[in-house]
């Protein structure tokens, strides 16, 4: 068996062209996922969301070969209709897309899901969950032989984890919007999945609260006692996207080292998660005295 960041190289998406949203760094999920397609022989269109990602992000897309590189905010109507202007002139058609984009306020990744406020949640909602529909209407006009498209979930959408809130939320939409656009566009020969990873260090993931722990929570108490790597998260991906997973539509997989199935934390791990409980204790005292330090300096 290699290990679980080696990229195999092979023939599987060879003549296939398909759009990824989502890589800002070499650590974005959809990096890993880009690098696992582009070694099986996939033509690649990349995006990033700002000017100012520009550079990072053609320097990565350089070194996956890709073809295209194009901003694009999905909230921004006009960057859309340029993106898949530029994909039908280069290429005229389509075979994948990946949609691995997320947002909310941080300062609502934390605490309560009760004080989410309209605006957020509307923002949250149509970064998170509404572009993927809109990407799948655009992408499906460009597949007239059929296609694949997929996007990126957490467990966070059908069990209440620590502060991902309003994102739960999102992510339980965007679940459902996979099995809406899967059965509108099965009859066109395309598929519509989900993979629902497991924690990974990224920047979107560094806005929710208490990350760290999340990780480490995660690493002891999953069946592999583990956590899981992005090139993982791009192997299923292959799986989805090739014509091995021709017969597989509507379906969320899971990417998460089986942590999704558990009902109770490890009992051998229990010693270990007593000291991370002790450590996020300590940790939590910390904080609230420095907070309790600066509101007296301020005072
Ligand atoms: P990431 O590297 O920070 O990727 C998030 C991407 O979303 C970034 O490229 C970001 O662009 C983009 N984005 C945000 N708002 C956008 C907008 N308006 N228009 C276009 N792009 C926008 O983080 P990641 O963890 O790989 O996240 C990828 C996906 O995996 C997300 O859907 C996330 O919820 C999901 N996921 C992550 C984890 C995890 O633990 N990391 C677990 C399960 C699922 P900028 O950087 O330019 O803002």
């Amino acid at each position: 068996m290699t290990d679980n960041k080696t990229v195999t190289k092979g023939t599987l998406m060879k003549g296939k062209r398909g759009l990824v949203l989502g890589v800002a760094t070499e650590r974005s999920i959809a990096y890993g996922i880009a690098q696992v397609l582009a070694a099986q022989g996939a033509e690649l269109a990349v995006t990033y969301q700002v000017d100012q990602l520009a550079k990072r992000v053609t320097s990565l897309a350089e070194g996956l070969g890709a073809s295209i590189v194009q901003l694009a905010d999905v909230q921004k109507e006009g960057h859309l209709d340029q993106l898949f202007n530029a994909i039908e002139k280069q290429w005229g058609g389509l075979d994948f897309l990946v949609h691995s984009i997320a947002f909310s306020d941080r300062t609502e990744l934390d605490g309560a899901y009760v004080k989410t406020t309209r605006a957020n949640f509307i923002n949250t909602m149509e970064i998170s969950c509404y572009s993927f529909t809109d990407l799948a209407r655009r992408s499906a006009a460009m597949m007239p032989n059929g296609g694949s498209m997929l996007t990126l979930t957490y467990l966070g959408s059908e069990r209440v984890l620590p502060h991902y809130n309003v994102m739960g939320v999102a992510k339980a939409a965007l679940e459902a919007s996979v099995r809406y656009l899967a059965a509108d566009l099965g009859p066109q020969k395309i598929r519509v999945n989900a993979i629902s990873a497991g924690p990974v260090k990224t920047l979107a993931a560094s806005g929710i609260s208490d990350f760290r722990f999340i990780l480490r929570w995660n690493e002891i108490n999953a069946p592999l006692r583990r956590n899981i790597t992005t090139v993982e998260a791009g192997n299923t991906a292959l799986f989805l996207l090739s014509d091995l997973g021709t017969g597989v539509t509507g379906e969320t997989v899971y990417v998460d080292a089986g942590y999704h199935i558990l009902g109770m934390m490890s009992v051998e791990g229990a010693p270990e998660v007593a000291d991370l409980l002790n450590h996020a204790k300590a940790e939590k005292i910390k904080e609230r005295l420095a907070g309790d330090r600066r509101e007296k300096q301020e005072a």
